[in-house]
């Protein structure tokens, strides 16, 4: 099934969303670039992406901004969008400008999520009365975190609204699978979305010796794949999860939509583990 069962990740007009979403950090930093940064973002939502993951911090709000010219003329309600506040802004003092900023970079008037981007200063249970009220003022359909590892999820969750957190989005990826110890089975109970990030490691620039690696190698070619096409078929193997690749031409795009027709063998799976395993104990979340 490629879309996630999940009541927040439905589009405004009723579409469930994509396992797979787009990601669009460094997006709109190369002039030269843009072009094909737009077409990617177009092509995505052709194949029907329909999750674009932003920040306002990206570019300092370029990224939004790309986005917007990209969606233009494409029906609003049939995309979901995501952006996120800096931590020092997620609290009342400055959230409501913060996302008010982030809508007009984007075009549109509200958002489809809205997420804490690491935890800061402002309590979470002033965020999380924010984000509430940002909701009821319409200015956005749904909340969640990013960064917040099992400690910090379970103090949220116990603050006044603070189980309408709808995902905690984290770096996951076959060299880094610490949240596979205790964040993720937490998450799945709990019925929280995990958003991957980073889940092609930055095409192994978080990793290296990653995309050569001889099991990825091995099972890529045993599925007719690529190699980013595995790494992005690992993380979807989780049907709570949505990775978010990012990529900046219509070919990547694509390429990178294919791994949503993959499903990995427990064969595969001990190949893949043999250099990248499970953790066996916890271990810090993992963060670029
Ligand atoms: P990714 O793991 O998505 O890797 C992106 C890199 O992979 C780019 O260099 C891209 O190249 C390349 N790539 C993409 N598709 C392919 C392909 N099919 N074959 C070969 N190379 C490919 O890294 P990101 O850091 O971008 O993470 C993904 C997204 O997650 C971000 O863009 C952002 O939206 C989000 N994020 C969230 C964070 C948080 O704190 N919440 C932190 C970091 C990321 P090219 O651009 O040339 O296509």
């Amino acid at each position: 099934m490629n879309t996630i069962h999940h009541p927040a990740f439905v589009t405004a007009s009723g579409r469930a969303v994509t396992r797979l979403g787009q990601g669009t950090w460094h997006l709109a930093e190369n002039h030269s670039r843009r072009e094909s940064e737009i077409a990617a973002l177009r092509r995505g939502i052709e194949l029907d992406l329909n999750l674009i993951d932003t920040a306002e911090m990206y570019g300092g709000g370029r990224s939004e901004a790309l986005i917007g010219e990209a969606i233009r003329g494409h029906a609003r309600e049939d995309l979901y969008l995501v952006s996120k506040v800096y931590p020092h802004n997620a609290g009342r003092a400055n959230i409501f400008k913060s996302c008010e900023a982030s809508l007009k970079r984007l075009g549109t008037d509200y958002l489809d999520l809205y997420l804490l981007h690491w935890r800061g200063r402002v309590p979470l249970a002033e965020t999380a009365e924010c984000m509430e009220e940002l909701v009821s003022r319409g200015l956005i359909r749904h909340w969640g975190v990013s960064n917040l590892d099992t400690d910090d999820m379970r103090e949220l969750a116990a603050v006044p609204h603070g189980k309408n957190c709808v995902t905690d989005q984290v770096l996951y990826h076959l060299a880094s699978r610490g949240i596979e110890y205790d964040l993720l089975p937490w998450l799945e109970v709990q019925g929280t979305t995990a958003m991957a990030y980073c889940p092609l490691a930055q095409y192994g620039d978080l990793q290296r010796g990653l995309i050569g690696n001889r099991g990825l190698t091995n099972v890529a070619r045993r599925h007719h794949a690529s190699a980013a096409q595995i790494l992005l078929a690992f993380t979807l193997r989780h049907d709570f999860v949505i990775p978010i690749p990012k990529s900046s031409s219509p070919e990547h795009t694509e390429d990178n939509a294919g791994a949503l027709a993959i499903h990995l063998t427990e064969e595969d799976l001990r190949e893949l583990s043999q250099d990248f395993p499970a953790p066996t104990r916890k271990t810090w979340l993992d963060i670029v």
